[in-house]
């Protein structure tokens, strides 16, 4: 049926009814063309089953045992189990099923099968509750092929998506290519759909990292293509908000009990030059973590304001945002700054609040509106928007550049961004878009001191938090997860939190923050945390952008090798931001020399240029994937540092094709052209834009 059919509702296909069409919406999953770029976030291995004694616990295993003794069928309330022991010479392992009726007839003493699960140690013996069963013969025509391992959401199982997606490639059929085939043979690359049925269902390793590259590529080509175009359109933009300098940041810069670094003394003659230049700004500002980026959008829209106009600083994150208001007040009542009227306009507000939030804005009484991306596309209007502030954005402002020209505004962009990428990957990423590195540190700050641990740690890492508090000093602890169950072994924010409140004395208050809380939920606990009543705050990834607690001196990261490392490096740069000795343990939970061997590198630097050169070096394709909710520009597939290589063809190709086809017209790229047009997730990726 091809790309039409990509368009249709997903309840279309058998066996997505309505209750699965709601699991699946709730995943961003609409149409079948949606589905069909939901992505594996990993894949399980068919090993070769190994002996009872060679199971590692915690851990999927593939074991090849007879079963032993009598099968044990019992009923607890209305909960049919079935148990029995199952062995080889080397060891045995107990077997629980629930609810499996349908198993009773298979199970006979003595006869042999491949169970396949998680394998528990309990005591002394191994237990796997609802392991797989295979035939030996099953198993063997298995063995190499990789199965996917969808993202989920409660209700919605790895099983279902999996029927669906093979449903979606049967009706679909096949879809036509769009990637010239000159580029695909020079670069090696596989066709579309071969490359999007591989990526659910990989034949073995080789094809899936042959797929992930194909479409790793699709995302660098349409993301460059995107950017060329707009700047094409761009560059003819005039500049209609003309600033000058004004007084009120030189006095500013004077009164700060800081000299400005040159690095940044340097970011912020670039954005002088730019607004009071003959064309709209549109400038990135890279800066690593606690390089000081926030005091010079300060002075960006305080200049703003001084000229007359409106200012607004986006935030990723409501916490984010709810601190930056913050602490501009506390800025603008210390130095008594005139100009500058800040309003925070966020999600969390009531009804109320954001009314007259909303009429500030109009009316012009608010000049520099705080708050999150939604500034720019919910209804909100503005007297005189003149400058936009985007903070950790991990990218270029592209998609608030489109938001903003749909509003008819072509107002100035400053984006910011602590991702170092480095910088020749920068220029070929943004073509010669404007950039500003901050690359020094303000002096006089303390080093992080770093630590690589195994888990046998952990008793030792408690007692530390504890004495920092005691000190007066607050800890943070990452968990990759929020819940369990989402993946095996892997730590939770939910559960780790009550480990810490048993492990510490009740003097200490832990909490817990994570992105399925309420904005108001979250701001509250960031601000008990700003105020010192949290002590010890465990949270996922979310507090990894911007938030800026001096007092806080621990970054505790629980697996650790989970994380990439530039992403590591973001988080420990939530510490040593103040005077006091600051302290990151790195809690490496994996056994293979790898893991230590990635870690070992934030141990020995503190550079986040220098870590994210290693990273390239090091990472692997098989990396590529799991619970990287990386950062790095939020390509879904594409590592800009692993594939560099790439990222440069890509762009290359982007330059080529549009020097002979600038507008895209000749049939040849009617699909490319449709693709960079769509602006749903369908089809396109634009994750990044
Ligand atoms: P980031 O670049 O990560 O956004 P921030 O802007 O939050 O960093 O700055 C981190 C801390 O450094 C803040 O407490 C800020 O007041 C301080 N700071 C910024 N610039 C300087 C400087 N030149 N000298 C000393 N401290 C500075
Ligand atoms: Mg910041």
């Amino acid at each position: 049926m091809g790309n039409n059919y990509l368009n249709e509702h997903i309840s279309n296909l058998k066996g997505v009814g309505e209750k699965t069409s709601k699991l699946f919406e709730k995943c961003g999953v609409r149409t079948v063309g949606d589905l069909l770029s939901y992505y594996p976030r990993c894949y399980d291995g068919f090993d070769a089953p190994v002996r009872a004694c060679d199971v590692r616990p915690g851990q999927m295993n593939a074991v090849k045992l007879t079963i032993i003794g009598s099968i044990v069928k019992r009923r607890v309330r209305n909960l049919s189990i079935i148990a029995f022991e199952a062995g080889d010479q080397t060891g045995k392992i107990k077997m629980t099923y629930f609810n499996a009726p349908y198993l009773a007839s298979s199970l006979k003493s003595g006869t042999t099968h491949i169970f396949r699960g998680m394998v528990q140690k309990k005591g002394s013996f191994y237990t796997m509750d609802q392991p797989k069963m295979y035939s030996q013969e099953e198993y063997a025509s298995l063995s190499g092929r990789l199965m996917p391992r969808y993202p989920l959401v409660k209700g919605l199982t790895n099983n279902a998506v999996t029927k669906a997606m093979e449903q979606a490639f049967i009706n679909v059929g096949s879809l036509d290519e769009y990637v010239p085939s000159d580029i695909l043979d020079r670069l090696s690359l596989i066709n579309y759909f071969d490359a999007l049925r591989c990526i659910h269902f990989p034949e073995n390793d080789k094809r899936l990292e042959d797929a992930r590259r194909r479409l790793a590529y699709d995302e660098f080509l349409l993301f460059v293509l995107k950017l060329r175009l707009l700047k094409m359109t761009q560059e003819e933009i005039s500049n209609s908000f003309p600033m000058v300098e004004v007084s009120e940041t030189r006095r500013l810069l004077e009164q700060l009990p800081y000299k400005l670094t040159g690095a940044q003394m340097a970011a912020w003659n670039d954005i002088l030059s730019d607004i009071s230049g003959s064309s709209v700004m549109n400038r990135l500002i890279q800066g690593d973590v606690g390089s000081g980026k926030t005091v010079i959008a300060l002075l960006a829209l305080l200049t703003a304001a001084a000229n007359g106009y409106q200012g607004a600083l986006m935030a990723p994150t409501e916490v984010l945002a709810a601190q930056h208001f913050e602490s501009f007040k506390e800025l603008i009542e210390k130095y008594n700054i005139q100009h500058l009227k800040p309003v925070l306009l966020t999600g969390a507000l009531s009804a109320k609040d954001k009314k007259e939030a909303q009429r500030q804005i109009s009316e012009g009484e608010a000049n520099c509106i705080i708050g999150t991306n939604a500034l720019i596309q919910a209804k909100v209007n503005y007297k005189n928007l003149a400058l936009v502030v985007t903070d950790e954005q991990h990218r270029f402002g592209v998609r608030q550049r489109e938001a903003l020209a749909g509003k008819g505004l072509n107002t100035h962009v400053l984006a910011m961004s602590a991702t170092p990428i480095p910088r020749t990957l920068a220029i070929i990423l943004y073509g010669d878009l404007h950039i500003s590195v901050i690359n020094e540190l303000p002096g006089g700050r303390l080093p992080i001191k770093n630590c690589v641990v195994g888990t046998e740690y952990r008793p030792t890492a408690y007692k530390f938090i504890k004495d920092q508090v005691e000190a007066g000093r607050q800890a943070y602890v990452i968990c990759p997860m929020i819940e369990e169950g989402e993946m095996d072994g892997v730590t939770n924010v939910t559960d780790y939190t009550q480990v810490l409140k048993d492990n510490l004395p009740p003097s200490i208050n832990v909490a817990m923050l994570h992105g399925k809380m309420k904005p108001a939920e979250k701001d509250a606990i960031m601000e008990a945390f700003a105020r010192r009543d949290i002590d010890v705050l465990v949270s996922t990834t979310v507090i990894e952008v911007g938030i800026n607690v001096p007092n806080a001196t621990v970054m505790m990261i629980e697996n650790a090798e989970r994380f990439g490392l530039s992403q590591l490096h973001q988080l420990r740069g939530r510490v040593g931001r103040g005077k006091h000795q600051s302290y990151c343990i790195f809690l490496n939970t994996s056994e293979g020399d790898d893991a230590k061997k990635r870690l070992e590198i934030m141990n020995k630097t503190n550079d986040g240029f220098k870590i994210a050169e290693e990273d390239l070096l090091q990472r692997g394709p098989g990396d590529l994937f799991g619970v990287r909710q990386s950062g790095d520009l939020n390509f879904r597939l594409g590592d800009i540092y692993h594939d560099a290589d790439l990222v440069k063809e890509s762009a290359m190709d982007a330059d080529r094709i549009l020097s002979s086809d600038p507008e895209l017209s000749l049939p040849q790229y009617s699909v490319l052209k449709d693709k960079i047009a769509t602006k749903s997730a369908n089809l396109v990726d634009f994750a990044t834009l």
